[in-house]
């Protein structure tokens, strides 16, 4: 499902953030990303979901072929994607409902759809009663499970979470990962998580793929061989590409950009839409 040949970046100043990383992904796995920071991890996460391109390498991501993909296409191609974040990214004026019910506007679903799957998805994250709540009326961690269920509201074959749980208790954090866990184990959705939090990782029986100085260092799924390898928690600052709060209007246009197809008539986006919403309610 994802696939990354040879891949290095190196960004226009001259730093090197991945070196000739070999990493395949199959669908329907649960994959921790760790490393300390400036390891390469949000390199790794952005490239998945084409903000940034290798500099050498190839990566294919369910057969779509990212380096060759046409900047018209790209949005379209993000709708595959749920993505997470650890400063959560709600749009502060509006609702619980419609932060999520924006994710589904902007790829132009249907208003029936819309109502149908948003209660869906708040449900699943429980947090239906909170419906008309304005983000800041919620603690982290259920800014949180917002921006899980905007992530998922679209029926996306890859959840990526980059530092998810970054800005949230421990127990909520708990909360947030075992989500992750029920989405990817009932629905085969890929989940993609970057985390430095080694307690937690190591209460998950999962794949952890360890990253330092851009290159994978190790790729297990025993959590005890890597845990020394694994840094402490440190409190991260974003990395330079997020370290500026997002307005608004900028968060708004973030989403839009992860689902409105330029190229594409409303009547198609609408179809497509439609096509994926009349699957049963599942994520
Ligand atoms: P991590 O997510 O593990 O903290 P990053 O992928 O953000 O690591 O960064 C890897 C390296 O690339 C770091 O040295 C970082 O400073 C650098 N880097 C990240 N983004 C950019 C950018 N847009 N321009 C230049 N250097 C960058």
């Amino acid at each position: 499902m994802i696939d990354f040949s040879n891949v290095s970046k190196t960004y226009p100043n001259g730093t090197k953030a991945l070196n000739n990383c070999n990493i395949h992904i199959d669908r329907g796995e649960f994959v921790f990303i760790v490393g300390s920071s400036g390891a390469g991890k949000s390199t790794f996460l952005k490239m998945i979901m084409r903000e940034e391109v290798p500099s050498e390498g190839k990566i294919v991501v369910d057969g779509v072929e990212l380096n060759k993909l046409k900047a018209s296409k790209i949005p379209y191609y993000r709708r595959k994607l749920g993505i997470v974040f650890q400063d959560f990214r709600l749009i502060p004026n509006r609702t619980v409902y419609d932060n999520v019910a924006f994710a589904m506007h902007v790829i132009g679903a249907k208003n029936k759809d819309i109502s149908r799957r948003v209660a869906y998805a708040l449900s699943l994250v429980g947090l239906s009663v909170k419906a008309k709540c304005y983000p800041h009326e919620l603690s982290g961690g259920e800014q949180q499970r917002v921006a899980l269920a905007r992530a998922l509201v679209n029926h996306a074959d890859i959840i990526v979470a980059d530092e998810p749980t970054g800005n949230i208790d421990p127990e909520m954090s708990r909360d947030i990962v075992n989500l992750l866990n029920h989405i990817n184990a009932n629905n085969n959705t890929t989940v993609i998580m970057v985390t430095h939090e080694v307690d937690l990782v190591k209460q998950y029986n999962k794949r952890i793929i360890t990253i330092k100085n851009g290159t994978v260092i190790s790729d297990t799924a025993h959590p005890e061989i890597v845990v020394e390898d694994i840094p402490e928690r440190v409190e991260t600052a974003p990395t330079a590409y997020y370290e500026a709060p997002l307005e608004d209007d900028d968060i708004e246009r973030f989403i839009q950009n992860y689902g409105k197809n330029t190229e594409e008539s409303v009547n198609t986006e609408e179809s497509a839409a439609s096509e994926k919403s009349e699957s049963s309610d599942s994520i």
